[in-house]
């Protein structure tokens, strides 16, 4: 019909003018370049891309909580029980596959000489054990802006550590020489000094969106939404007041997504402009930048749309174009957390995926489903391991693959976290953590293409736990159509 063609063309409008975006983005950044701009010229000139960044970033929060706990509101127990169980089953296996994956091309392409000789070197990195970290994710994730159960649900909203605008990436040398549990350990003050100086230098975002503690949330939005579901009337209040607020919500996603392609672009364009000399990335580097793309391309263009395929028994690419503006956004922001407003979007309007399904599993896959971290994860800490003449043996390469798979759980959706992650995974295995300096120089470009993968695999996998969990969602219409009929 005529309205049909009508939203096929506004569709396509917005995916063309995302894809332009990128494309002039990438022309005018290159274009831009040989003028070498200061710092304050090159923030000036990213100011829209930056805008985009800070409105998404604005909006996530919210998001998450509305729509878990309107998420979980809708389910019966059973059904979100199983719906959560196929959702982990997915995750779990989908990031292992990614780590193997990582893991076989590393070995198959060599990329490092064992050499560091011309690998050129930008900063310290701080550092934090294995044991920090796994702790962290539970109660005090000082490094990684996350824990599981915040003991302050207001503070947990807010960013996690403060930005110092001066010192905007790795490049600046950390000297947190100490672990935080053992400067406790040691002293106090020391530590307060130590806490300091990481929560001023640690600033992992060149790209400016601050992280909040989602794992909290995610935990806590789904205890309230359960709750709230199984609360009858009493509940009724609490329900249509987060349904309607999820509403709102999206409805401001909406006006977003038509200032997207001209932050994109910006972003695109700024990241250019400031960026490294080509001419500092040497061989090596060069070659583990083009190992880390085959992976991400294998995982993310034959593995998952062929897992999409025998799951559902549907066309994978018709449901990855549904994406593409997801997809492009990941890429631009480099940050699965502040794509995931667009990601619903997608997935709701151009898939028709299940509110049900979106609104419980999105979330959650966004702050801990990150298969192409987890990939990058395990191929770069062997590529040190390489460049090291390090010989890994079985098991050091199977405590890898684990602590990849943590890391890449442990990461929060904000650019480059999978770099500081990076540290428990070469903790494990005693691998010099300092040598993660190497690959800072290409890291905000490989970010970009796992935040990709990582919305992919998330997106993905609504689909497929929507597919599985059609009956259970079929048999709850009927049931809330029953309930209808009755009142
Ligand atoms: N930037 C990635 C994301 O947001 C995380 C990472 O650094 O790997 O998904």
């Amino acid at each position: 019909t005529k309205e049909d063609v009508k939203s096929y063309l506004f569709r396509n409008a917005f995916v063309l003018l995302t894809v332009t975006a990128v494309i002039v983005g990438t022309i005018l950044g290159f274009t831009l370049r040989p003028y070498r701009m200061s710092y304050r010229e090159v923030k000036y000139f990213s100011f829209p891309g930056e805008l985009l960044m800070r409105m998404l970033q604005m909006l996530v929060l919210p998001l998450i909580i509305s729509s878990l706990v309107t998420g979980m509101a809708a389910l019966d127990s059973k059904a979100s029980g199983k719906m959560g169980m196929r959702a982990v089953v997915y995750y779990m296996t989908t990031t292992i596959i990614a780590v193997v994956i990582g893991i076989i091309i590393v070995i198959i392409i060599h990329p490092g000489k064992g050499t560091k000789e011309n690998m050129h070197r930008e900063g310290k990195i701080v550092r934090v054990t294995a044991a920090d970290a796994f702790l962290d994710l539970i109660s005090d994730y000082y490094f990684l802006c996350r824990n599981m159960f915040p003991p302050n649900l207001v503070e947990a909203c807010f960013k996690q550590f403060k930005t110092n605008y001066e010192k905007r990436s790795f490049k600046v040398p950390i000297q947190a020489n100490e672990t935080l549990v053992g400067a406790v350990i040691n002293n106090v003050s020391e530590a307060m000094e130590t806490l300091t100086r990481i929560t001023e230098e640690l600033v992992p975002v060149p790209g400016s969106v601050n992280g909040v503690n989602a794992l909290g949330l995610v935990v806590f939005s789904m205890c309230f939404g359960f709750v709230i579901g199984n609360m009858k009337e009493q509940g009724q209040a609490l329900r249509e007041f987060f349904d309607s607020l999820n509403e709102a919500i999206m409805r401001l996603v909406a006006v977003i997504m038509w200032y997207a392609p001209v932050g994109i672009l910006f972003l695109i364009a700024g990241k250019i402009v400031e960026m490294e000399d080509m001419g500092v990335i040497g061989g090596q580097l060069a070659m583990y930048t083009v190992t880390v793309i085959v992976g991400l391309l294998i995982h993310a263009v034959i593995v998952l749309p062929l897992l999409y395929f025998l799951v559902t028994r549907k066309n994978p690419w018709v449901f990855i174009g549904g994406l593409l503006q997801a997809l492009i956004t990941a890429l631009g922001t480099s940050s699965s957390s502040a794509t995931l407003p667009i990601t619903f979007k997608c997935l709701e309007e151009n898939n028709g995926v299940d509110k049900r399904v979106t609104r419980f599993v999105l979330p959650v896959g966004a702050t801990i489903n990150m298969d192409g971290t987890a990939l990058y994860e395990a191929l770069a800490a062997i590529f040190i391991a390489q460049v090291n003449n390090f010989e890994l043996n079985f098991g050091q390469i199977i405590t890898i693959s684990i602590t990849a798979t943590a890391a890449s759980i442990g990461a929060a959706g904000i650019p480059q976290a999978g770099l500081v992650t990076m540290v428990i995974v070469l903790t494990s295995v005693g691998l010099p953590t300092d040598d993660i300096t190497l690959i800072i120089a290409v890291d905000w470009f490989l970010d970009r293409l796992r935040t990709t993968t990582n919305v992919l695999g998330d997106s993905l996998g609504a689909g497929i736990v929507e597919h599985l969990s059609r009956h259970e969602l079929k048999n709850r219409d009927v049931e809330m159509g029953n309930s209808v009929i009755e009142e």
